[in-house]
């Protein structure tokens, strides 16, 4: 990393914590490095970029938002497969005791690549640490044997030691398990989206890069439900055209980074995203971001290979945004999750977690069943005979058959049935429909990184001066009201004004502390996107100047027309010059 990107990482980490963006917890106790606490700042921006995904997502989707606890008893994370796989390995320093992450000990000192090190079994990650000769970044010692550290965190429920439970690490399974009730409040009907804004944790092992990675992070987990024969998706009408740029698994084999750049209509067709709904969802996470001020040139989507991808799994893309500080970072992830996890809920509740769906018109269907022949059962297994018909006819006709055939008889639980005890025909059965588990893909993202990437491209330098360039209808303050100086009636007008402007709904602050121009470059700073300013002018005829934070351009209006200009300014209705009469250019 070069010096300036480290500079630039500083001011920007320096300003978060100064203006109160956020910050590490528990600082007055030395602080605990993966917590950070927003102050008003940054709790206003997160909740800003929360609100654009729930714009795109459940108003104009239709996607169901739901809030689900964190806290889930450890059945489901059984069920999940969490407990079994949601680990990393971790090694201990011999000497000062403190624990790493294996691989990232690997990429950072050896620079080995993350693929390649995620492929590792323990014994192999022993290997290559003693190989390049990685030791302690703290003091230099040597490292133990690298053991599996299950990264979720684990509590009971209540006061029984046994009722253990987990801190939900994704918010994904909060939906998956209230399946049945979702799928009735969506008319029964496919396909539907269920959204999920909440905490999660992760008890990461060394967590070293602020809001990356945290060990309590706020997740969004959209899982959208599908039938996986039906390959009409609405969404490609509107960003079917709309261009990808990818990192195929094929080219991280090959060792390269190659970006193919490709409409979604043609990653489909080629075959370079398996399911048209995942495709989709990429695109929009695409223009989410660019919204949030990430050109697209900054971005991409990267294929997970098959050893990195979770285990629930058949295909995974991370979208990525380059940030000078970290590089590539992940900011949310897409995984095309089958039917896994329904399907497991499905074998750990005992619930039927499939649907129901009308074929157009019903369909003919040729069915083998097989006939207990009670003449036959009768005399030979008597009073259990009725038990024992009943069994068969509920007995799969195709074992049964290729049973006779290899050992001349079958054996349901303890009872041998011989060829004449059954009869195996076939019968026309009329079908309405199917029954079948609905597949899932899944849009996360994370809100922290959201957070910190609108920050890093939100920065600029103006004549030696730090301005947040917030995109407008994100920007944790919307208008600073300025009385020119501290009398002549000029504050009171200001206020004034400001009450009038939070009572429109605008989030407005008010200050009068200091010169004019030092008021506005705390602003900028803030990254408030207009600056209202009273002077001698407005006691004379109720107008004020509107100050553009980027530009420093002024126009002049009535106080009268503010409202109104501003909600549209703020919904980009309008431009800055459609506030007023420009003053200053
Ligand atoms: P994953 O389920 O690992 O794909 O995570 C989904 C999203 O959550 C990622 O794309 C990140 O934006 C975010 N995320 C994952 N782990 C962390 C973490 N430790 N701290 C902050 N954000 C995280």
């Amino acid at each position: 990393m070069n010096k300036q990107a480290q500079d630039k990482f500083n001011i920007i980490i320096e300003l978060a914590r100064r203006r109160g963006f956020f910050w590490q917890s528990y600082e007055i106790y030395g602080g605990v490095s993966g917590f950070v606490t927003y102050g008003f700042l940054g709790a206003k921006l997160k909740q800003n970029i929360e609100k654009k995904l729930r714009e795109i997502f459940v108003n104009k989707l239709g996607i169901m938002e739901i809030e689900a606890p964190i806290i889930a008893p450890s059945r489901i994370f059984e069920a999940s497969g969490h407990v079994d796989h949601f680990k990393e390995p971790m090694v201990e320093c011999l000497k000062c005791k403190k624990r790493f992450r294996a691989d990232h000990l690997l990429e950072e000192t050896a620079k080995l690549s993350a693929s390649d090190v995620e492929k590792l079994s323990l014994e192999e990650l022993k290997e290559a640490l003693e190989k390049h000769n990685v030791r302690c970044p703290e003091c230099g010692g040597n490292f133990s044997n690298p053991k599996h550290f299950l990264t979720m965190f684990k509590t009971t429920i209540g006061p029984y030691s046994r009722a253990v439970g987990y801190g939900r690490p994704e918010a994904a399974q909060g939906i998956f398990v209230e399946f049945r009730r979702l799928y009735e409040m969506a008319r029964e009907k496919l396909p539907f989206g269920v959204m999920q804004i909440g905490h999660a944790l992760r008890n990461e092992i060394s967590p070293r890069q602020g809001l990356i990675r945290l060990r309590e992070f706020t997740i969004a987990d959209i899982e959208f439900f599908f039938d996986p024969k039906d390959t009409n998706c609405f969404l490609l009408q509107e960003v079917g055209d709309e261009t990808l740029r990818l990192v195929l698994a094929e080219s991280k084999l090959r060792g390269s980074e190659e970006i193919v750049e490709v409409t979604v209509k043609e990653a489909l067709k080629n075959g370079y995203i398996k399911v048209s709904w995942q495709a989709a969802f990429m695109a929009i996470a695409k223009s989410l971001l660019i919204e949030l001020g990430i050109p697209a040139n900054n971005q991409r989507f990267v294929e997970k290979l098959p050893w990195e991808r979770a285990h629930y799994s058949l295909q995974s893309f991370d979208q990525e945004v380059y940030v000078d500080r970290w590089g590539w970072i992940e900011v949310s992830g897409h995984a095309y999750r089958t039917d896994y996890d329904l399907k497991q809920h499905m074998d750990f509740s005992g619930t039927d977690m499939r649907v129901f769906k009308d074929y157009e018109k019903p369909v003919a269907r040729e069915k083998k069943i097989v006939k207990p022949v009670m003449t036959k059962l009768g005399p030979v297994f008597k009073s259990t005979a009725q038990k024992i018909a009943k069994m068969i006819s509920e007995a799969n006709p195709e074992e049964v058959e290729a049973s006779f055939k290899a050992r001349g008889y079958y054996m349901l639980g303890n009872y041998k049935i011989l060829p004449e005890h059954v009869e195996i025909t076939t019968c026309t059965l009329e079908e309405r429909g199917r029954r079948f588990i609905p597949h899932v893909v899944e849009p996360s993202f994370g809100s922290d990184r959201l957070v910190y990437v609108t920050l890093e491209y939100a920065y600029r330098v103006k004549s030696d001066r730090v301005v947040l360039s917030f995109p407008r209808d994100i920007a944790p303050i919307q208008v600073g009201v300025y009385p020119l100086v501290s009398r002549d009636g000029l504050p009171e007008k200001a206020l004034q004004v400001y009450n009038t402007l939070v009572n429109e709904d605008i989030a407005a602050e008010y200050d009068e502390a200091g010169s004019i121009g030092r008021r506005y470059a705390r602003a900028d700073e803030a990254g408030i996107p207009l600056g209202v300013t009273i002077d001698y002018e407005t006691i004379k005829d109720d107008t004020v100047t509107i100050r553009d934070r980027d530009t420093w351009r002024q126009v002049r209006t009535s106080i009268d027309a503010l409202p109104e200009l501003l909600h549209k300014y703020f919904r980009k209705k309008i431009e800055f010059d459609d506030l007023g009469t420009i003053v200053k250019k």
